[in-house]
């Protein structure tokens, strides 16, 4: 079993790490891992600070994140759909012009 100094070491590594409250990724995310439904919290005495993430389409899937963490991938953003650029009104044009003389 990990020593109580281990598990001390471990915990600030991945706080202070790419999966922290303070990465820039969780600055700007639209909220945290702890609240979406593909964190899986560790077990153990890190787990009210610590899971996986379980998201195949984030950064961080397979790492270990901390509860504050966060990205864009979270459970509850909703897609957008719509198109990139604005859509023209669709226009019929042959290219016949019918003019009397
Ligand atoms: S998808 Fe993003 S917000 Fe959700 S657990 Fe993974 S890293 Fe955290």
């Amino acid at each position: 079993m990990l020593s109580r100094e281990g598990r001390t070491e471990a915990t600030e590594r991945w706080r202070d790490g790419d999966h922290g409250p303070r990465a820039d990724m969780a600055k700007a995310a639209p909220s945290t891992c702890v609240t979406c439904g593909f964190y899986l919290p560790l077990a153990g005495s890190l787990s009210a600070a610590f899971g996986a993430c379980a998201n195949e389409l984030a950064p961080a899937d397979g790492a270990v994140v901390h509860a504050e963490y966060g990205c864009g991938a979270h459970s509850d953003v909703e897609a957008d759909n719509g198109p990139i650029a604005p859509i023209a009104e669709l226009v019929y044009d042959d290219g016949v012009e019918l003019e009397s003389r």
